[in-house]
């Protein structure tokens, strides 16, 4: 006789962001106040230091996905980083990317943050101000050295969203409109800021400037449903990506990381020619694209927290400290994807992006 087997019932999440931390000291900025404005109902609960909370050890990731914290801290220099070789500097000589945020409101099976972080809190440093100085101190050095003639072109090219979406939390910290207005106060600065977010309004709410990149990842709408878990769907990032080129401002495409998904001549093949049926090529500053590629140890890591990814689990071959497909994998993608879009966009707006060969600190450079 069968005997009929009861499930325990699904857990059930509390909604993203229900308790917020805030670290001593963090309390007396401006923008804790403008972001616990933003949730009245949740439960803010003093904390000594961030990492008090975010680097415990054990922590359930896949859990603290469905139902985030938010942690409001004080960040501590450096906020400035040199950019790495896995990431793309599109011909700038001072590349830098800098960290106002830690973690993603989107999730994304592939995302090199699962393997740097022990949780999936979203850490917003409130110090924006201190951070910003650093900058400053930056420019000030690029400005010297370029004075003396030893480098070229604009002094400090800084990417603002690589550990994060700053676009896509907008609501939540108006950390891009922060950015925003300082970059229009710098104008030696070029910043580019990195998302998948579908910020039609934003973008329409702001006028374009001169020195700010949007730069769109974009992927087939089949690989967003399958590993870009909450991001907005190509129509939309397309349509945010449209409405910014209207406005005047300066955007870039970015196909990265390419995924060896079946039918990918398909899939890849059939979304350039709706990218570039939707955004005029000659609108478009620069399009990248690179196959998937992620550091040895954020690989390991990344694989503990998400055990049953195919995608993880794929037998890449590790280049100098970093895993990517095979050549005889990526070799084929890369040049398929390279043609397809050179029939859109000139040769010189065209940045492919290789897996570092020097073997630095490998990260993904796929965000947002
Ligand atoms: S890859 Fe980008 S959009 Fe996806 S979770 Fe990571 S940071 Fe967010």
């Amino acid at each position: 006789m069968c005997r009929k087997v009861t499930r325990p019932p699904a857990p059930e999440f509390l909604p993203h962001f229900h308790h917020i931390y805030v670290e001593h000291g963090a309390e007396s900025y401006g923008l804790t106040e403008r972001v616990l404005g933003k949730f009245p109902e949740s439960r803010i609960i003093p904390i000594r230091h961030y990492k008090d909370l975010f680097s415990r050890p054990g922590q359930d990731l896949p859990a603290q996905r469905k139902s985030r914290s938010l942690v409001l801290a004080v960040g501590r220099s450096p906020f400035l980083y040199r950019g790495a070789g896995v990431c793309p500097s599109f011909g700038n000589s001072r590349f830098f990317y800098s960290s106002t945020v830690m973690n993603c409101i989107f999730d994304c099976d592939y995302c090199y943050l699962q393997g740097m972080y022990p949780s999936a809190s979203l850490v917003v440093f409130v110090n924006v101000q201190e951070i910003f100085a650093e900058v400053e101190a930056v420019i000030r050095e690029a400005a010297a050295e370029k004075m003396e003639e030893r480098i070229s072109g604009p002094p400090v090219y800084l990417c603002n969203s690589y550990d994060t979406d700053l676009l896509a939390i907008r609501n939540i910290a108006p950390l891009a409109d922060m950015w925003l207005d300082f970059a229009a106060g710098h104008p030696e600065l070029l910043v580019e800021m990195r998302t998948k977010s579908a910020a039609v309004k934003w973008i329409s709410s702001r006028a374009a400037p001169d020195n700010v990149i949007v730069a769109w990842t974009i992927s087939p709408d089949a690989v967003i449903r399958e590993f870009e878990h909450g991001a907005p769907p190509l129509a939309a990032r397309l349509a945010a990506a449209r409405k910014a080129v209207e406005a005047g401002w300066r955007v870039r495409i970015c196909f990265d990381p390419i995924l060896f998904v079946s039918s990918w001549e398909k899939h890849y093949g059939a979304m350039i020619e709706t990218v570039f049926s939707a955004l005029p090529p000659a609108r478009v500053e620069n399009v990248s694209y690179g196959m998937f590629r992620m550091g040895r140890e954020l690989l390991k890591r990344a694989r503990r927290v998400r055990p049953l990814s195919a995608l993880l689990a794929y037998p890449f071959v590790l280049q100098d400290g970093v895993y990517t497909y095979p050549p005889s994998i990526s070799g084929p993608i890369m040049e398929f994807v390279g043609n397809a879009l050179s029939r859109h966009v000139s040769p010189e707006k065209i940045f492919p992006v290789l897996p570092d060969h020097n073997g630095r600190k490998a990260r993904q450079c796929v965000m947002s």
